[in-house]
Order: structure tokens, then sequence, then C-alpha cells
């Protein structure tokens, strides 16, 4: 028995960005901050540990006092700073680095999971829980959840040129019903 897994017309969706072959995703984020009081940083900052100092100014007008600048390089320290309400100036920022990758399809689509019957067993599976293996130099994505065996089913899947026709022919069709 040969089987035909179809596109689910519905899932149809042509992606804005197709042909990108780029994406740009959140890495880090550094978190600068600046320190002004009449006594030094609390013990909880720990330099090159939870944070870098970058300046450290020690003030002797009528009072002493401190300026320190640097990054907060640990999520705890900034949760105890936010958590402590320290008078301190904190500036966020997400760094992003860019990916390459394939180049994005034109459309994204999903298949009916369909009934099948294996080969080897004879039992019923759906299409989606077909697993995928390798065998030495050997790649099957139709390995049977029940049985295990190797290309248990022949199928073949639509394409989506094929998919795109049956779509637009039913909107004619659906046109015409009007
Ligand atoms: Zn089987």
């Amino acid at each position: 028995m040969k089987y035909l897994i179809k596109i689910n017309l519905k899932t149809i969706k042509k992606n804005k960005d197709f042909g990108n072959y780029q994406s740009i995703i959140p890495t880090n984020k550094t978190i600068k901050f600046e320190f002004e009081g009449t006594s030094n940083l609390p013990d909880y900052f720990k330099p090159d540990n939870n944070c870098i100092i970058v300046e450290s100014i020690k003030k002797f007008e009528i009072k002493v006092s401190y300026l320190i600048k640097g990054y907060i390089i640990s999520e705890d320290l900034l949760k105890k700073c936010i958590d402590e309400k320290l008078n301190i100036n904190l500036e966020l920022n997400q760094n992003y680095i860019t990916v390459d990758h394939f180049p994005i399809p034109e459309y994204s689509y999903k298949y009916i999971n369909t009934l099948l019957v294996c080969n080897n067993c004879n039992n019923k599976i759906k299409s989606d829980d077909l697993k995928s293996d390798e065998f030495y130099d050997y790649y099957s994505d139709k390995v049977c959840p029940k049985c295990g065996a190797f290309d248990c089913c022949d199928i073949t899947y639509e394409s989506i040129e094929n998919a795109l026709i049956r779509k637009s022919n039913k909107n004619t069709y659906k046109s015409f019903n009007l």
C-alpha cells in the first residue's frame, strides 16, 4: 500500500522574511552601574567575581564620599541590588549576535497526521509518530513506532507546489459557488 501524506492546507503560511539566512539573536546583557555614597559598596559586591570595577574615587570634601563605576556580571547581584533598594544607577544593555543559517523557506506548513499500516507488524500507526533512526550510512524517517522496522511503509510527502495548486483550485471553486 502506498500512502500520500498531504499538506494541511490551513497550515500553509508565507514567511515574510523568506530567503533570509541571518538572524539576530539576543545574547548576554551588560549591566553598567554607578554608585555614589558616603560608604563604600556593600560587601556583597565582590570585584572580579560578581562585578568589575572600572573606576573608584574616594573624595574627601566635607565628608568622605565614594564614586564607583563598573559592571555587574551576576544576575544574583543585580537582584540583590534591587531587593536591598541600594541607591545605585543601573544601565542595562542587551547584546546581540548575528547568526547564519539555512535560508528561511518561502512557506511553512504541516502535514496531515495520516493513518498508516506498518508493513512489518501490521499495526495501525500515525504518520506524526514515525521515528527517525540511523544505521551505519543508512538514514530513515519512516521507522515504525510500534515494532521499530526501518522504512515501515511506502509513503510520499506532498510537495508545497502541489499543495498550493490544490489550495488555489479550492479557492476558485469556492468563488464559483458564491
Ligand atoms: Zn511496525
